[in-house]
């Protein structure tokens, strides 16, 4: 139980959703002493919290909150991207830090969990005052962090711009060029592949999904696949979706959803591109969208998320823009719509109720429909990992190919998957023809990895 508690209530959420599924498994009957553990790796090693002050174009003095939560350093440096967004608080980051540990474990690489972030809005900010902040952000975080120490990266509002900023003030107040952040750009230690990692990384995923449902008879190809979001993860995650044969039928942003008018066709490589473009000036699909281009071809239906407003079949759903933007009953409407496979590119993308929902469908007796629901610790674990190659070939003064990355990255997935399911079929008993749990096999997966390292650590007894 955890106790004297703030109110956390996304915490609360990602806390509670990782316990149930142990309590729900045979692990605490087969290792008791484990309940010790999930005590213990439930309070972040340490949190810093600062004042971030800076100057906008007018002159004025603006302030920010910044954070950064050492959740768990057992598997190795503490790792995990940076928020900028202004619901950040840390009721999120802890959220975010404590889905990092575990998803971290499930790459197989060393890397410990952690989230950092700020409530500074990006948005309608020009880039001398994006600069400004990022340099003051960084005069802080700097004392706290290192290549061996803290590895941040990017996530929401913090892209490879963001990452060249702060790494030049590190670099200035340290005096040291280090593999200190990940998703750094690829003339001056960048990985290849790390921006379109996560995104490709849930496809693969998926396709082992595919591939171990339909017995090797069906792959991507000719699938309908319905994604939320339009940033980093949305965009790699549609084109790579384009690349094997599907069809991507939805995005969407903060603003509104993009749909197909009608329940034929596919949004084009391009049209990616053009959107990824936009993305790039800070603004909303909206402006397209009035474009006869898109127009023509798309539906734009502001305030909304894509999942209820589809025409026509949908195969594939891969929420990949923000926490709890799937609810129960957009759960069951993609269900009804055919959905088998959901697989999450954004950290908790899926409420409580909707993944009471699609783990109520597990079932594959003959007339139902079996769901495989893959959480984002699992699904999304491909941007990490490749931060992890990153790492790798920074201390290593190496380059790799991109053959060479997305290979790896190919091989972790698979790994991620296999562990998954073999885990669940180890720790959880389901019915007869019910399918193994992944949301309970990578939670287990990941959390006895890190528990049993930190109990050799003395961390827990
Ligand atoms: N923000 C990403 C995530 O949620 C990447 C973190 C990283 O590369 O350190 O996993």
């Amino acid at each position: 139980m955890m106790q004297n508690l703030p109110f956390e209530p996304e915490f609360e959420q990602a806390y509670k959703e990782l316990a149930s599924t142990l309590e729900n498994s045979t692990l605490f009957q087969k290792k008791p002493e484990f309940r010790k553990a999930l005590q213990v790796v439930s309070v972040p090693e340490r949190v810093i919290q600062f004042r971030v002050v800076w100057e906008d174009d007018k002159g004025q003095v603006q302030i920010n909150r910044g954070y950064r939560v050492q959740f768990n350093s057992a598997l190795g440096p503490y790792k995990g991207g940076l928020r900028f967004h202004p619901t950040v608080n840390l009721s999120i980051l802890k959220f975010l830090g404590f889905e990092q540990i575990f998803k971290n474990a499930l790459t197989g690489l060393n890397m410990g969990g952690g989230k950092g972030g700020s409530d500074f809005d990006p948005k309608g900010k020009t880039d001398n005052e994006i600069r400004r902040f990022c340099v003051s952000f960084m005069t802080e975080l700097c004392k706290h962090i290192g290549a061996d120490t803290d590895v941040p990266a990017g996530d929401i509002g913090v892209t490879g711009r963001e990452v060249g900023f702060m790494f030049g003030q590190y670099k200035k107040i340290r005096n040291q060029w280090e593999g200190v952040l990940t998703g750094k750009g690829g003339s001056w230690g960048g990985s290849l592949i790390r921006p379109e990692a996560t995104g490709y990384g849930v496809v693969y995923y998926v396709e082992h999904m595919i591939q171990h449902a339909s017995g090797g008879k069906e792959s991507f190809a000719g699938k309908r696949v319905a994604i939320s979001g339009s940033g980093n993860v949305a965009q790699y995650a549609a084109l790579k979706v384009i690349e094997l044969g599907g069809s991507v039928i939805s995005l969407s942003d903060s603003q509104g959803a993009l749909v197909l008018n009608g329940e034929e066709g596919s949004f084009t490589a391009e049209e990616i591109n053009t959107i990824a473009e936009i993305k790039v000036q800070r603004k909303q699909i909206a402006e397209l969208a009035t474009q006869a281009a898109f127009s023509s071809k798309f539906k734009y239906i502001p305030g909304a998320r894509p999942w209820t407003n589809i025409a026509g079949r949908i195969d594939v759903a891969l929420p990949s823009a923000t926490q709890n933007e799937v609810s129960g009953d957009e759960a069951k409407a993609l269900i009804a719509a055919g959905c088998k496979f959901i697989a999450e590119g954004s950290n908790m993308g899926s409420t409580q109720e909707a993944i009471d929902v699609f783990e109520a469908h597990r079932d594959a007796n003959p007339g139902a429909a079996a769901i495989w629901y893959a959480p984002g610790k699992a699904a999304n674990a491909g941007g990490v990992a490749v931060s992890g190659l990153e790492m790798a070939q920074n201390s290593a003064r190496v380059n790799w190919s991109r053959e060479e990355v997305d290979s790896r990255l190919k091989k972790i997935m698979e790994d991620c998957f296999n562990n998954g399911l073999a885990t669940a079929k180890e720790y959880v008993t389901p019915a007869e023809g019910v399918l193994p749990s992944l949301v309970a096999g990578s939670n287990i997966a990941g959390f006895t990895k890190v528990a049993e390292a930190m109990k050799e650590h003395g961390d827990w007894w």
